[in-house]
């Protein structure tokens, strides 16, 4: 045992450097979520940034010395300021309890390491599936990320729905996937992994309003087939990324049933809407999807990454990754739900089902609803503070905490108004008095913003819209 070896275990020191670090998290917490703080981000040239870190790696630190300068030069998610990213402003108890797993480290691929997070992953499935409208037969688990759980979907549904064995004999046809132009680009690069190249990906063009124009659905499978293209699924997104659009599942899903096609629904933002009994009705239909991908890292006040990933047919997801191809499950309860590793793209894994269950439990699945809720109101909210703004537009009318929308005092063309929104928000994000993005409409320019933060009002929309006028003075 070396000296070092000891230090680093050393219980007492980690007893003061917890709580030293927990006590400065709550002084963060309550600073931020009362705006308080005056900047959301500090911002800093990349060049920069890197030079700090090597610089601070050169010098003698304390754990408390490196807890602060962490918190300083990171983005404030829980600022009321914070309406970047679609990532979740953590709820602290799912923080403390991700803190935890770190700690206890069970990888949780096989039982023995997972023999509390791989019940609480059924558990929380089970739940999910239940508001998705699913029956008891549906199973999933939990995944790192929509990214990787889109790819696994695409992946289960190959298994299921292609001529030949893949998995076996390699790939001896040409497969693809129908998809709205507007999906996230994750689905595009599962399909190019898994070796379809561009024709695997078939783009069906969006309507006014940036859903799928299901009318085109037909055209495009047959189109492909005449190609000698098998279409094996159909991906909605529910909702997209960029404006929040949520395609038309139903429609989607008779399609899918009249050609016997495997529905995916990528739910990574907006499937968390089947917890808000006032929201539910946007993701009409999702009970006829086959999988669909939920990240409750996004709208679910959950820490990065937790996505879950159902199946409807649960015994489908036990033959993803099998390497007999006709391996059937007979009877359910053979089905051994808690050895993870053998459905997971992973082997190893963070005990995310941990995090979940300690909202639950603490909580109820009360707090998903007003999560939920509470961010999609107020995205309806701001947008009609944009529309009875002058000077101010709006890209689209918004469904979601998901607004795009520019500042247009009507004097300029589309390439002066693409370069001063451009500039705006880059003078803004610099500032560090709010962290917006930006968006590219049918090839305009559009300010973004996804409010995460249930603790942003009214009050702080209006900050923001006062700011974008000033900057752009
Ligand atoms: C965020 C998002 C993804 C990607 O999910 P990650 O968890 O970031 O990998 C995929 N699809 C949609 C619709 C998304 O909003």
């Amino acid at each position: 045992m070396t000296e070092l070896l000891q230090q680093a275990f050393d219980s007492t020191n980690f007893r003061a450097a917890g709580h030293q670090l927990v006590d400065q998290l709550a002084d963060y917490l309550a600073a931020n979520l009362h705006s308080q703080q005056e900047q959301v981000y500090q911002w800093v040239p990349p060049e920069e940034q890197l030079d700090y870190w090597q610089r601070f790696l050169q010098q003698p630190a304390t754990a408390d010395s490196l807890f602060s300068a962490v918190l300083n030069r990171s983005m404030h998610l829980h600022h009321t300021h914070y309406m970047g990213h679609q990532v979740a402003v953590p709820a602290p108890a799912a923080a403390l309890s991700a803190l935890m797993g770190a700690m206890l480290n069970n990888g949780t691929a096989v039982y023995e390491m997972g023999s509390v997070s791989a019940p609480m992953e059924k558990i929380i499935i089970a739940e999910t599936a239940k508001a998705i409208g699913f029956d008891r037969t549906a199973e999933g688990y939990l995944t790192s990320g929509g990214t990787l759980a889109n790819l696994t979907a695409l992946l289960a549904a190959r298994r299921q729905q292609a001529a030949d064995d893949v998995w076996e004999n390699g790939q001896q046809t040409r497969l693809a996937v129908m998809v709205s132009e507007e999906a996230h680009y994750c689905v595009d690069r599962a399909v190019r992994a898994m070796g379809w190249g561009a024709e695997g990906i078939i783009k069906v063009p969006a309507n006014a309003d940036y859903t799928m124009d299901t009318s085109l659905l037909e055209a495009a499978y047959e189109k492909a087939r005449a190609k000698g293209i098998q279409v094996i699924a159909v991906v909605g997104s529910a909702c997209s990324t960029s404006t929040g659009a949520y395609d038309d599942l139903e429609a989607i899903g008779s399609f899918c049933r009249k050609y016997k096609l495997w529905l995916h629904v990528d739910g990574a933002h907006g499937g968390a809407v089947i917890f808000s009994a006032k929201y539910a009705h946007l993701i009409r239909g999702i009970h006829e999807a086959d999988s669909v991908v939920i990240d409750y890292h996004k709208m679910l006040l959950t820490p990065a990454l937790t996505t879950a990933l159902i199946f409807k047919n649960g015994g489908y997801s036990y033959e993803t990754f099998a390497q007999k191809a006709q391996y059937l499950w007979e009877k359910g309860e053979d089905r051994d739900w808690y050895n993870l590793a053998r459905r997971t793209f992973e082997c190893t894994k963070h005990m995310m089902a941990l995090r979940v269950y300690t909202l639950l439990s603490l909580y109820g699945v009360q707090l998903f609803d007003d999560a939920v809720t509470t961010l999609y109101d107020l995205g309806i909210r701001f947008a009609a503070m944009i529309s009875a703004r002058p000077g101010f537009e709006l890209a689209v009318q918004p469904r979601t905490n998901i607004v795009c929308f520019r500042f247009n005092n009507g004097q300029d063309d589309e390439a002066v108004l693409n370069i001063r929104n451009s500039n705006i928000r880059k003078r803004l994000v610099e500032s560090g008095h709010f962290y917006i993005v930006q968006t590219q409409l049918k090839g305009s320019t559009w300010l973004r913003v996804s409010l995460m933060n249930p603790f942003t009002g009214e009050k702080e929309l209006s900050a923001l819209l006062d700011a974008i006028a000033e900057k752009n003075a």
